[in-house]
């Protein structure tokens, strides 16, 4: 699964794509943010965070689209040609080549899709509320409004915090699972927790796509330091999704 990338980036397969989970190595960032940090705002150098991201477009062969990340449902479907504007959205959808889209995490879900078929891809941003409110659904419908199918669809959930780890306080667990009973869990130390990527693949699997062409083998961000976990360090930084149409 991981490839020989100096970023020792998880390469997940995905057909029609070529895609990417970057972790903490390989950057320039220090303290909190080492190394590979790709978010502004979170207190690392404008400078490092620029370089960081130059050595992942060099890496997926594109240069890298991101969105303002506001936990909503919001898709951001790209314009047909020209320098895509930044925008607010949790999800990125493209039938382009010439960029790669790029959706940063720390604990929460980036999620990778493409139809093979149409030639359509799309990264998403789920987290407990956008998960919850259908940003998932809102990507896919995105995406089948430019000629994909969700039969055709394959779907790859990267690093993210597992249903072993992410506590919650007990009625928070109760209003989410009656919306998504998939996400009901347990800690491994006995307490309420939600299982975001149960309920991620739940969701996916009842808008269509095959069970066989969806994948969720990644590690767990808390308990895996290669990665950044907001719940492991409120200071940390980012490490994205990322893909681009072959
Ligand atoms: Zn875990």
């Amino acid at each position: 699964m991981t490839d020989a990338s100096p970023l020792r980036a998880r390469a997940p397969r995905l057909r029609g794509a070529r895609a990417l989970f970057t972790g903490r190595d390989g950057g320039v960032s220090t303290g909190e943010h080492a190394t590979l940090n790709l978010a502004r705002h979170v207190g690392d150098r404008e400078q490092a965070v620029e370089h960081n991201r130059s050595l992942v477009a060099a890496e997926i062969g594109a240069p890298l689209v991101f969105v303002d990340q506001v936990h909503s449902t919001r898709v951001h479907v790209l314009p047909a040609t020209g320098a895509p504007p930044v925008v607010m959205a949790d999800a990125i959808v493209t039938d382009r080549r010439d960029v790669a889209l790029g959706i940063m995490v720390a604990d929460c879900l980036p999620v990778l899709l493409s139809d093979p078929r149409a030639g359509v891809v799309a990264v998403a941003h789920a987290g407990r509320r956008g998960l919850l409110d259908g940003v998932l659904q809102s990507t896919i419908a995105a995406m089948e409004e430019l000629g994909a199918r969700s039969e055709d669809l394959a779907a790859s959930i990267g690093p993210s915090i597992c249903g072993a780890c992410y506590e919650v306080p007990e009625t928070m667990r109760e209003e989410a699972a009656q919306q998504l009973p998939a996400v009901r869990a347990t800690t491994s130390w006995g307490t309420p927790a939600l299982d975001l990527r149960a309920g991620a693949l739940a969701v996916l699997e009842h808008a269509g796509i095959p069970a066989a062409s969806l994948d969720a083998d990644h590690p767990c961000t808390l308990e895996d330091e290669r990665f950044f976990s907001y719940r492991r360090s409120a200071v940390t930084g980012r490490f994205a999704g990322v893909l681009r149409r072959r």
